[in-house]
């Protein structure tokens, strides 16, 4: 039995540590703590690495407290537009929904992509009329609905900015969630689920839907689930950098994850981090901003819960 590991993150941005009470970090903590136990133990019982990270990423878009799922980010019309993507390492099956409302566990759908239909990406309208026919319940706008998110789009409405939900603001809101796991066989899985940027307009997608700018998974090197200004990451590639330089550059998991988050997206400005493992059970989480919600667990022991650096 190989070792076994998930890691897990909440969203990487301009956390102000002054603004942050007590009470709220240990509310992140403790939701961090439930996402990640929930999918460590899919894990301890033989379960799989997509099945652990699927886990894991319901649990986080269930809590108001991320930017996926419950509590996403409204969009300059005033709705929630959610993107998700998964993906396993063993035989690069991956399934992707985008630009789909109403839908409480985005992650969800994007499983029944890969494993129920024909296709890796589906968005907008077909990507409903998918979920209608897997018999998906639309939820109504007020399941989603968070007061600071709605104020944090009301303070930029009426302006062509869009940004991450926690960015300008300072408010210790943190966003977009993923996971990302090695089981007991060495198989590695990926997934990322969020509600984008606030006040996004004109069907604007980011990374984290994309198979290899946001969320990637290879059994050769490695699963990547990634957080930050989208926009960056999508012209970074930057999930299958990663992957790139263990692959042709023989780099640790550790060095190529730090190499990009603070080498390769800082040189075009991108602001955000990622979390990684590989199919040894190595865990990596390198960020470039002043926190990032984040938790891991090992079968080697080790184990943390951190926001800042
Ligand atoms: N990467 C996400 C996006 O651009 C935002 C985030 O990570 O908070 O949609």
């Amino acid at each position: 039995m190989s070792i076994f590991s998930i890691a897990i993150h909440g969203g990487a941005g301009t956390l102000v540590k002054g603004l942050m009470t007590k009470e709220l970090e240990a509310q992140y903590r403790d939701a961090l703590k439930v996402a990640r136990e929930a999918g460590y133990n899919v894990l301890k019982d033989g379960g799989s690495a997509i099945d652990a990270v699927e886990t894991s990423v319901r649990f986080l878009e269930d809590s108001p407290l991320f930017n996926a799922g419950k509590g996403s980010v409204f969009t300059a019309e005033g709705t929630h537009e959610m993107d998700a993507a998964i993906m396993e390492g063993e035989n690069l099956e991956a399934g992707a929904v985008s630009l789909i409302t109403g839908i409480k566990n985005p992650i969800a759908l994007a499983r029944d992509v890969m494993d129920k239909s024909y296709h890796v990406f589906l968005a907008g309208e077909g990507a409903m009329k998918f979920a209608e026919d897997q018999g998906y319940e639309v939820e109504s706008p007020n399941y989603f609905y968070d007061e600071i998110r709605y104020k944090q789009w009301q303070g930029i409405k009426d302006s062509d900015n869009f940004q991450l939900d926690h960015s300008v603001k300072k408010d210790g809101k943190f966003g977009t969630v993923g996971a990302v796991a090695c089981d007991q066989n060495g198989n590695i899985a990926a997934a990322t689920s969020t509600g984008g940027m606030t006040n996004k307009k004109w069907g604007r997608v980011g990374d984290s839907p994309m198979i290899g700018a946001g969320n990637y998974a290879n059994n050769k090197t490695c699963a990547v689930s990634c957080t930050g200004s989208g926009e960056f990451f999508i012209r970074g590639v930057v999930a299958y950098d990663v992957s790139c330089l263990m692959e042709f550059r023989d780099l640790s998991l550790e060095d190529a994850a730090d190499e990009v988050i603070n080498k390769r997206i800082l040189e075009i400005k991108g602001d955000g981090g990622l979390i990684a493992v590989d199919a040894k059970g190595n865990i990596a989480m390198p960020f470039n901003t002043e926190g990032m919600y984040r938790a891991c667990k090992s079968s080697n022991g080790r184990e943390e819960i951190s926001i800042y650096k």
